[in-house]
């Protein structure tokens, strides 16, 4: 299992990575082809300079977390996006509601376009950029609806970002990840093409009480409403929530690490956390089997010897 580290150990490498085009560029290229863009943290730095709620730090996750609250700060005004990237070095980010995208992420090459292929269907010729494990397609929102980031009866290993609630956002073209591998368009002058029927389609399947991404009540008995025990527990619950299919189990083992180090400390009953945390991995759609191990794998790791 791959565990998250809490800071980047590769800045030295870094700085040795391509250059790539100047963000102020990248960010006016953005706006100018109707994208709203905000700052996100840079890997290059030594700390992440992304927004953490109190009692849910970074996760090490480095480059993607936005500098502020990103659904209010995100813009098509250059010059205020001109001013926060002068402020060090900044990846970029796209909110994809005001945008009208509906942004499709795949965490493998190859893992959308074999799913179109299964269908019978092909994917449009659209905007694409390159991650560092797959591939975003970029499409405009349906007109009759917008979409939103449940994913539908898409498998796992693609995930989508799109318009519901506040919305969802992706790391920009340009921007730098972790592993020095920098996002990049496949071709600059493709357009951002409508999402075709087939994909709608997809996307409104509603999903089974397994993966429908809605936020549990956690109602752990001794947990007093409002205290700080509860405020701790919510956040560590929301961190599981917020996974994208990818990084659940890092969430989730990375959240019940620190539940158990809160638990020995006395903070709260680890038996009504784990509960809690339990739930929550549900409803993301992990497993009965794998929540358990990797729970049990945190507990192991955290040398807490009471049973939960
Ligand atoms: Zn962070």
């Amino acid at each position: 299992m791959n565990t998250p580290t809490p800071h980047s150990h590769q800045a030295e490498d870094l700085a040795e990575a391509a250059p790539g085009p100047d963000t102020v560029t990248v960010a006016r290229w953005l706006i100018a082809r109707g994208m709203y863009v905000f700052t996100v943290d840079h890997p290059a730095l030594p700390d992440c300079v992304g927004a953490h709620r109190p009692g849910a730090p970074c996760d090490g996750d480095r480059g993607k977390h936005p500098v502020g609250r990103w659904s209010q700060r995100a813009t098509r005004n250059a010059a205020a996006i001109v001013r926060d990237l002068a402020r060090g070095p900044r990846n970029l980010g796209i909110a994809c509601k005001p945008s009208g995208l509906l942004v499709i992420d795949e965490d493998r090459p190859g893992a959308f376009t074999d799913y179109a292929a299964a269908l019978g269907r092909q994917v449009p010729a659209t905007f694409v950029v390159t991650t560092a494990k797959g591939r975003h397609f970029y499409f405009a929102q349906p007109t009759d609806g917008q979409l939103g980031n449940s994913p539908g009866a898409l498998p796992d290993g693609i995930d989508v970002r799109g318009a519901a609630g506040q919305g969802g956002y992706v790391v920009a073209p340009g921007s730098l990840h972790r592993t020095g591998i920098r996002y990049t368009p496949v071709d600059s002058s493709a357009p951002v093409l409508p999402a075709p029927a087939w994909l709608i389609d997809a996307l409104r399947v509603r999903s089974g009480p397994q993966t429908a991404r809605q936020r549990p009540t956690p109602q752990p008995a001794p947990l007093t409403d409002g205290g700080r025990p509860f405020r701790v527990l919510c956040a560590l619950v929301n961190t599981v929530l917020s996974a994208t299919t990818g990084d659940r189990n890092n969430r989730l083992y990375w959240a019940a690490c620190r539940m158990y180090e809160h638990a020995d400390r006395g903070l709260f009953d680890p038996a009504a956390a784990r509960a809690a945390l339990t739930d929550a991995a549900h409803h993301i759609g992990l497993g009965e089997a794998e929540t358990e191990h990797t729970l049990d794998s945190a507990r192991a790791m955290t040398a807490h010897g009471g049973a939960a």
